[in-house]
This record gives C-alpha cells, sequence and structure tokens, in this order.
C-alpha cells in the first residue's frame, strides 16, 4: 500500500472502531483544476466518497477553500458534512444550511475591496479575481514571479488598509500562498473548523483523520492530533509537514480511502448514532 506512515500510525488506522474522515478537495481527492471556475465533478470521487460515506464506521466531511455551492456540485453526495470558504459555510448532513458568520457584515468589506483590486490587475497578464462571496482572493498563477509578489504585496496593501480601519478588527484574516492572496472571515481556517465540527457535531469513540495538501489544511493538523487524531499529507515527495503519514497524489488517496470500507469487514458496529 502506497501509504508512507510508521508502524504505530498504520496500527492506530488499523485498529480503530470507525473514522471520522476530514477530507480536502482540490489537490487531495482530486487533481487541480485549471481555475477555480471549473466545476467538474470527477465521477470517480463521487463514487468513493458515496461508498465511504455508506459505510457505518465512517463519517465524512469535505472542507475545501472553495465556495460551498461549488463543493455541492463537485460532492454530489447526501449525508455528508460538507465545508465551504474553509469552513465559513456549512452544509449538514440533514442538508440545512449553516453560516457562521454574518454575511451582511463581511460582504460590505469585501465590496470595498474588490474594484481596488480588480484595478490593480487591470491590463496585467496573468491575474485573475476570484470572488467567493464570502471571500476575495487574487490569482497570479500565470503571471511572471517578481510580478506577482509585487502586485500582490499591493494587494495586501490595500485588503489591510481596508479591513482593519479600526471597526472591523477581529472579523478578517488575509490568506497567502504561492502566486495567491485572499482575504476572508477570521473563521476561514480550517483548524477552526475541524474544532468546531468535532465539538459540534462530534462522534465518539472514531479517530479523527484529516487529508490534505497544503498549508490551510497544516493549520487542521495540530487540532487533529489535540483531538487525538491523525493527518494524512498529499504530497509526492516528503516534505516539511506536521502530518503524521503521507500519500504521493490525489488517485493515491483514492486508492487508499477506498480500502478503509473493506478494513471494517462484517465486525458489528453500532447504528444507532446520528449520521
Ligand atoms: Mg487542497
Amino acid at each position: 500500500m502506497t501509504l508512507h506512515a510508521p508502524p504505530r500510525v498504520k496500527r492506530r488506522i488499523e485498529g480503530a472502531n470507525r473514522v471520522y474522515l476530514f477530507l480536502d478537495y482540490d489537490g487531495t481527492l482530486a487533481d487541480f483544476a485549471p481555475t477555480p471556475e471549473h466545476v467538474n465533478p470527477e465521477p470517480e470521487v463521487v463514487t468513493l466518497v458515496t461508498e465511504l460515506a455508506g459505510h457505518p464506521a465512517l463519517r465524512v466531511a469535505v472542507i475545501s477553500g472553495r465556495r460551498l455551492s461549488h463543493i455541492e456540485e463537485l460532492v454530489p453526495v447526501d449525508e455528508i458534512l460538507l465545508a465551504g470558504t474553509y469552513g465559513v459555510e456549512l452544509r449538514l448532513p440533514s442538508g440545512r444550511h449553516v453560516d457562521r458568520v454574518a454575511y451582511d457584515e463581511i460582504r460590505p468589506v469585501l465590496g470595498q475591496i474588490k474594484p481596488r483590486w480588480a484595478q490593480l490587475i487591470a491590463g496585467r497578464d496573468g491575474f485573475f479575481l476570484e470572488d467567493k462571496g464570502w471571500a476575495l482572493a487574487i490569482h497570479g498563477k500565470f503571471a511572471a514571479e517578481d510580478e506577482a509578489e509585487k502586485v500582490l504585496e499591493e494587494a495586501r496593501g490595500i485588503a489591510t488598509a481596508v479591513a482593519w480601519d479600526g471597526t472591523h478588527s477581529d472579523l478578517f484574516r488575509i490568506l497567502g500562498g504561492h502566486k495567491f492572496l485572499e482575504i476572508g472571515p477570521a473563521l476561514a481556517h480550517k483548524g477552526k473548523t475541524v474544532d468546531y465540527l468535532l465539538e459540534w457535531y462530534a462522534w465518539p469513540d472514531a479517530l479523527p483523520l484529516y487529508v490534505g495538501d497544503d498549508d490551510k489544511d497544516e493549520e487542521a493538523f495540530g487540532v487533529i492530533h489535540a483531538h487525538d487524531g491523525l493527518a494524512i499529507k498529499v504530497s509526492e515527495q516528503p516534505c516539511k509537514t506536521d502530518a503524521d503519514a503521507r500519500l504521493p497524489s490525489p488517485p493515491a488517496v483514492r486508492r487508499w480511502l477506498a480500502t478503509l470500507p473493506k478494513r471494517f469487514g462484517d465486525t458489528e458496529i453500532s447504528t444507532v448514532d446520528q449520521r
């Protein structure tokens, strides 16, 4: 099997009575889409998540930086938990939607930043703006390295001046990345989301297991450990990470996750819990 992990980690997974899965989407369950607006469900992912969700010893939460409506399209599976915008917007297993922050507090500020960011990248090659409703991002994916750095620094200055003008102090956070900058609610944080889900949608005696590929997922790894869980990093090569194990690619993640239901065999598992 392709899971790179010390024996103690493998033993914990194999010995778990049930597993509460927290799965990132892009770069974890599925390969990266050409642009964030690209919303084509992958049949293989849908089949896999359906199978995992249907097993009584597994529970599934998909946590993504994408907006919730996209995740609902990409993973059209009922009775699982979907978290969009890093967990600001949730779809519960019951189908109910929950916003963890008041949209009216967030949106006017983003509405001020958006035209200024649009102006900043106007006429520049390789940049595009992504408006997720709850968050605003500039991608410099196709821009030259030094120009991307300069433009994103300026974008950060604009966002900081607007969102930290003294009236919205703790409401926002800025997320950086390679050729990427995003402003969204302070709760747009996968670690805080996992903490919230494990408190409010707890599944006692389950092993929390998080699978993710980037620095936004790393923010959840410490939280998973605090809840006595395990983290798996998706990375082709060994890298600096707080995770306990590694899988090399989204196809490897899918293959490995597909083995989970078989591990539990016909073991009798209580199904009285509300999923
Ligand atoms: Mg990812």
